[in-house]
C-alpha cells in the first residue's frame, strides 16, 4: 500500500468526506440565514463515485474517514454510504460530524451500518440563543438526537462548541458542566474564517487561552500528555478520568502535526481547509473514455500530487492570508 507524504514529511492517514454542502441550519460562522447558493445536484458525486474515491483513498493509506458536510444527515443514501464504506477491503474507521438533528431517527440504522463514533455540534444550551444562532427554532432535536446517539450505543458523544464574543462565550462552564452530568465528551472550537459572509473577526473570536482561563475558574485541569495528530489539546479535569478538548485552530495552530486531506461533496480534493486549490476528482470518475484500471492510477496520483502540494500551514495569521472562496459548508469541517 501507497503512503500520501508531503514534502514536511507528515503523512497523511485522515481524509474528511463531505457528502452534501446543504443544511438544515444556518450557523451565523458557517453559512448566511439566506443562503442559496448551492452546489446543483448534477455536480455532486454520485454514491457510486463517492465509494469509488474513498477506495482510492484507502489504498493510498488512509484509515480514518469523518462524514461531514454541510449536513451530512441530509444524504438520503447516508445509511447505505456507512454501510458501502464499511464494505471496503481493509475498511477506514468511520466517524461522523453532524448537527444531531436527524439522529433521533437514523442513529440506530447507523450503527447497525457500521457507524462507530460522532461528533454532534452544539454551541449553547439555551432554546433562544439556539434560535438566534442557528436561525432555527430546532435545539430539542439536537438534544433528542444526543440521547438516540447514546442509546444506539456510539460512545463516546463528541460534542463540539464554538463559543463567539457577546453571543454565548459566558456558556464554557455550563457547557462541560452539562457535558460531565451527561457522560459527554467536549470539546471547544476556536472560530476560524471559514464563514460564507466573509465576516470573521479576530476580536470576535474566543481564543483556546480565554477558554482555558474561563474553565480553570471552575475546574482543575491538567495537561494529557499524548496528542497524535489531534488537533485538541485534552486536559483532564479536576483530576479525573474526564477530559474536555480545545481547540486552539487560529493561535495554536497543529499544522506540522497534519494528517487531513479533504473530499468536497462535488469531488474536488484539497490539502487544507484553507486551501487556494483543489484537485478535481470528479473529472477523473466521470471521464467515460478511461477504463477502471486507468481512473484508478489516475486518482491515485491526483492524491499523491495534492499532498505533495501542501503547504506547511494554514496561514491565517500571515499578513497576506486570503479567506477560500467555499465556506466551512461547502469544504466540510
Ligand atoms: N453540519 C455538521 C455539524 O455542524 O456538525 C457538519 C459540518 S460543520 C461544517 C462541522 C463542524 O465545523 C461543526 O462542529 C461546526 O461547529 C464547525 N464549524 C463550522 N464553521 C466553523 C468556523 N467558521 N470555525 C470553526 N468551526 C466551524
Ligand atoms: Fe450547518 Fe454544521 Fe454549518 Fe451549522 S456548522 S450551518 S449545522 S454545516
Amino acid at each position: 500500500m501507497s503512503s500520501l507524504i508531503d514534502t514536511y514529511g507528515r503523512v497523511h492517514r485522515d481524509l474528511r468526506v463531505s457528502l452534501t454542502d446543504r443544511c438544515s441550519l444556518r450557523c451565523t460562522y458557517c453559512m448566511p440565514h439566506d443562503f442559496a447558493a448551492w452546489l446543483p445536484s448534477a455536480d455532486l458525486l454520485t454514491t457510486d463515485e463517492l465509494i469509488d474515491v474513498i477506495e482510492s483513498a484507502v489504498a493510498q493509506g488512509i484509515d480514518e474517514i469523518r462524514l461531514t458536510g454541510g449536513e451530512p444527515l441530509l444524504r438520503p443514501d447516508i445509511v447505505e454510504i456507512v454501510a458501502r464504506i464499511n464494505a471496503i477491503a481493509n475498511p477506514p474507521k468511520l466517524s461522523m460530524t453532524t448537527n444531531g438533528l436527524a439522529l433521533a431517527q437514523l442513529a440506530a440504522p447507523l450503527v447497525d451500518a457500521g457507524l462507530s463514533r460522532i461528533n454532534i455540534s452544539l454551541d449553547t444550551l439555551d432554546r433562544e440563543r439556539f434560535k438566534k444562532l442557528t436561525f432555527r427554532d430546532r435545539i430539542h432535536d439536537v438534544f433528542a438526537g444526543i440521547d438516540a446517539a447514546r442509546n444506539a450505543g456510539l460512545k463516546p458523544v463528541k460534542i463540539n462548541s464554538v463559543l463567539m464574543r457577546g453571543v454565548n462565550d459566558d456558556e464554557a462552564i455550563p457547557l462541560l458542566q452539562w457535558a460531565l452530568a451527561e457522560g459527554l465528551s467536549l470539546r471547544f472550537i476556536e472560530q476560524m474564517p471559514l464563514d460564507a459572509g466573509g465576516a470573521w473577526s479576530r476580536d470576535a473570536m474566543v481564543t483556546a487561552d480565554e477558554i482555558f482561563a474561563q474553565l480553570s475558574t471552575v475546574f482543575t485541569l491538567t495537561p494529557v500528555e499524548v496528542r497524535g495528530s489531534s488537533p485538541a489539546e485534552e486536559f483532564y479535569i479536576n483530576g479525573g478520568l474526564a477530559s474536555v478538548g480545545i481547540i486552539g485552530s487560529v493561535t495554536r495552530p497543529f499544522c506540522a502535526a497534519c494528517d487531513r486531506v479533504r473530499l468536497t461533496s462535488d469531488g474536488q480534493i484539497r490539502a487544507c481547509l484553507f486551501s487556494m486549490v483543489e484537485t478535481d476528482m470528479r473529472a477523473i470518475v466521470r471521464n467515460a473514455e478511461l477504463t477502471s484500471e486507468q481512473k484508478r492510477e489516475a486518482m491515485a496520483k491526483a492524491f499523491q500530487a495534492t499532498v505533495k502540494a501542501k503547504l506547511p500551514g494554514h496561514g491565517i495569521n500571515d499578513p497576506t492570508f486570503i479567506q477560500p472562496t467555499r465556506p466551512m459548508s461547502a469544504i466540510g469541517g
